[in-house]
C-alpha cells in the first residue's frame, strides 16, 4: 500500500563486513585473543567460504561467531542484526520473519537466541539503590488455549515478582520480573503465591546487590490506586504480551520478561548492549530452547482452539 509506513521502510541496510566489524568488537573488545593460547597475533584465514581465524601462536583455528550467540547459524550477519534492530520493537517472530525474509523457525530461534542473551546479561547485573517490589500474577488468560487449561485447573495464573530500581525522580533504572519457581525465579518450594513475604525475601536475595539493604526496598501493593512505576511497567507488559503474541505459555514466559525489562530501560543505547550480549554469550540450541520434545509453531491471534494439535511454544 503506498504511502503507509511500513516498519521495513526504517529497517537499517547493513552490509555483512559492518555487522562482522560490530560483532567483532562485541567479542573482543581488546582486539582478537586466542581461546586457547590467548595470543593477540591471528592469519585471516577462509575456509569453505567462512571466515576463520587462526592463531599465529598455536594455529588454533576460530570463528568469528564462536562462543557467541550467532555460534553455528548458516543465517547472514545482516539479518540478525536487522533482528536486534527490530528487537526495540518488540516484534513476533511471525513479522520479523516477513520482514527479514527467513522462515518462521528461523526467526523464532533468532528472536530466542537474543532474549537468551539478554537474560544471561540479566542475570548478572543485580539491581541496586532503592528498590520498589511488587508481586503479581501472570493469567494466560488473553488465549483461548491457555484459557481453557486455566478453566480446567491444568493452569495456574503464574505468581511474578515484579523489581525495580529506581532513579531520584522515580523513574526505573533497572528492571527485573522474575517467575516465582520458575528456571531463574526464586526456587521456593511450595510457594505460589507472589505477594508472599517469603517470594519477596527470596527475589531481594538473588537479584539484587549484596549492599542492598533492608528498609531500601518497599513493597508495593498490587492494585494501589496511586500506581507507581513498577504498576506501570507491569500493565506495560501484560499489554505487550496480549496484543503482540496473543498471550505467552509457561514455558517461554521469562524469556519474553527479559526481553520487555532489557528493552524498558535502555531506550535508545539498547542495540549497542544488546550487540553486546550477543558477542559475550555462548548459544543455546534449539533443543535447549524448547526441549527434546517439543515443536515450533506460530501462535496466531485467534480464539479458536485448533483441532489436533496441542504443541505450543511461545
Ligand atoms: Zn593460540
Amino acid at each position: 500500500m503506498p504511502g503507509r509506513f511500513s516498519i521495513r521502510d526504517s529497517l537499517p541496510q547493513y552490509t555483512e563486513e559492518e555487522c562482522a566489524d560490530a560483532l567483532f568488537a562485541a567479542k573482543w573488545p581488546d582486539g582478537f585473543r586466542c581461546p586457547r593460547c590467548a595470543h593477540s597475533r591471528p592469519y585471516e584465514v577462509s575456509s569453505r567460504g567462512r571466515r576463520l581465524f587462526e592463531c599465529r601462536s598455536c594455529s588454533h583455528q576460530t570463528s568469528l561467531t564462536a562462543g557467541t550467540v550467532l555460534e553455528g547459524t548458516r543465517t547472514p550477519l545482516t539479518k540478525w542484526f536487522q533482528a536486534m534492530y527490530l528487537m526495540q520493537y518488540g516484534i513476533s517472530a511471525v513479522l520479523l520473519a516477513e520482514i527479514i525474509y527467513v522462515t518462521y523457525k528461523t526467526a523464532w530461534l533468532i528472536n530466542h537466541k537474543l532474549r537468551h542473551a539478554v537474560g544471561e546479561r540479566d542475570r548478572v547485573i543485580p539491581l541496586e539503590g532503592s528498590l520498589q517490589l511488587l508481586g503479581e500474577y501472570y493469567g494466560y488468560d488473553y488465549h483461548r488455549y491457555f484459557s481453557d487449561r486455566l478453566a480446567h485447573g491444568e493452569l495456574k495464573p503464574q505468581p511474578i515478582v515484579v523489581g525495580a530500581s529506581l532513579d531520584e525522580t522515580g523513574d526505573i533504572v533497572h528492571l527485573k520480573m522474575k517467575a516465582v519457581d520458575g528456571p531463574e525465579g526464586n526456587a521456593a518450594p511450595g510457594s505460589g503465591d507472589s505477594e508472599d513475604e517469603e517470594a519477596i525475601e527470596l527475589f531481594v536475595q538473588k537479584h539484587t546487590s549484596a549492599g542492598v539493604a533492608p528498609g531500601q526496598w518497599e513493597v508495593l501493593e498490587r492494585s494501589h490506586r496511586g500506581r507507581k512505576a513498577p504498576h506501570h511497567a507491569w500493565r506495560e507488559v501484560v499489554r505487550w504480551l496480549a496484543w503482540t503474541f496473543g498471550g505467552i505459555g509457561p514455558k517461554h514466559l521469562q524469556a519474553y520478561l527479559n526481553e520487555f525489562c532489557f528493552r524498558r530501560v535502555r531506550g535508545s543505547s539498547m542495540l549497542a548492549e544488546l550487540i553486546d550480549c550477543c558477542g559475550t554469550t555462548d548459544t543455546i540450541t534449539y533443543r535447549g530452547l524448547v526441549g527434546a520434545r517439543s515443536g515450533i509453531r506460530p501462535i496466531r491471534w485467534t480464539f479458536r482452539r485448533p483441532a489436533r494439535s496441542k504443541r505450543y511454544v511461545g
